[in-house]
């Protein structure tokens, strides 16, 4: 048996103003498609009480942050609420050529570089609040930043907020459970798209098995098939 998904990784994009909920619901969908991969970002911010280095994000100073830029080492690059962000540009290439699907918590700026890359490989998700009340509340309720902090991310949310426009899908985090399903749904969608079941489609065509791999057939396996009854025609040309 072989593993043939012959189809590039799928680049999964997240993105929402601070507080709307999309570490949560990003941790919700890798707990529940353990083949979706992460993309852990290189940043100069300092960790958080309970944040792992290597984990959460790979946590660097300002001077490895400006050398690893400086090789191209980012797939992109921010800066967000006065700290440096960037994508490893090695993880990303790996993830689309060995077909892996790989999850982004990044901002919009991110988000809008890395559509202009890898236009045909990448599905981009917006988490809306339901309201600018909600989030300061959610923000303060998070607990994991000082007044100052949060008072710049609530000045900022309502900029970034306007970038939901770049996105291919709009989810409002009213409702944990729902806005889950409603994520979950779009990466479900964009696993059965016509490009990424080729492979899928010429397999059963040319007599062969389709294994799907995962609750929701998130890839599959192709294997030899028992013995069918009718040969394929030649050409595959079929009469109606
Ligand atoms: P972000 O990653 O967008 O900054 P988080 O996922 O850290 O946001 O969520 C911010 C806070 O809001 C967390 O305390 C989280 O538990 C809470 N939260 C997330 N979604 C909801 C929701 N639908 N209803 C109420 N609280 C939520
Ligand atoms: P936080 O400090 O709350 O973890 O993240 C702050 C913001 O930076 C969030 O909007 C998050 O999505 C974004 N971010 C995290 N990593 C990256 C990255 O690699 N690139 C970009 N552009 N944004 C990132």
């Amino acid at each position: 048996m072989t593993n043939v998904a012959g189809h590039r990784g799928l680049l999964l994009v997240v993105s929402s103003p601070s507080g709307a909920g999309k570490t949560t619901l990003c941790n919700r969908l890798r707990a529940a498609f353990p083949r979706l991969g992460f993309s852990v970002s290189y940043t100069t911010r300092k960790p958080r009480k309970g944040e792992i280095d290597g984990v959460h994000y790979h946590f660097v100073d300002k001077a490895t942050f400006a050398e690893m830029a400086a090789a191209d080492e980012f797939a992109e690059y921010a800066c967000v609420h006065g700290n440096n962000y960037g994508t490893s540009a090695k993880l990303v290439n790996a993830a689309l050529s060995a077909g892996r699907d790989l999850l982004f918590d990044i901002d919009f700026q991110g988000g809008r570089h890395l559509k202009r890359k890898f236009a045909d490989d990448i599905i981009l998700v917006f988490i809306l609040p339901p309201s600018l009340v909600e989030l300061e509340r959610r923000l303060r309720s998070r607990a994991t930043d000082v007044e100052e902090v949060i008072a710049r991310r609530l000045r900022v949310a309502r900029e970034e907020l306007r970038h939901y426009d770049e996105y291919d899908y709009v989810i409002v985090n009213d409702n944990l459970d729902r806005a889950f399903d409603a994520l979950r749904a779009v990466y479900v969608s964009a696993l059965h798209r016509r490009a990424r079941q080729r492979v899928a489609a010429q397999a059963v065509l040319s007599g062969q098995q389709v294994l799907l791999i995962g609750t929701m057939g998130e890839g599959y396996r192709v294997a030899p098939a028992a013995s069918f009854s009718v040969e394929p025609r030649d050409g595959g040309q079929e009469e109606r």
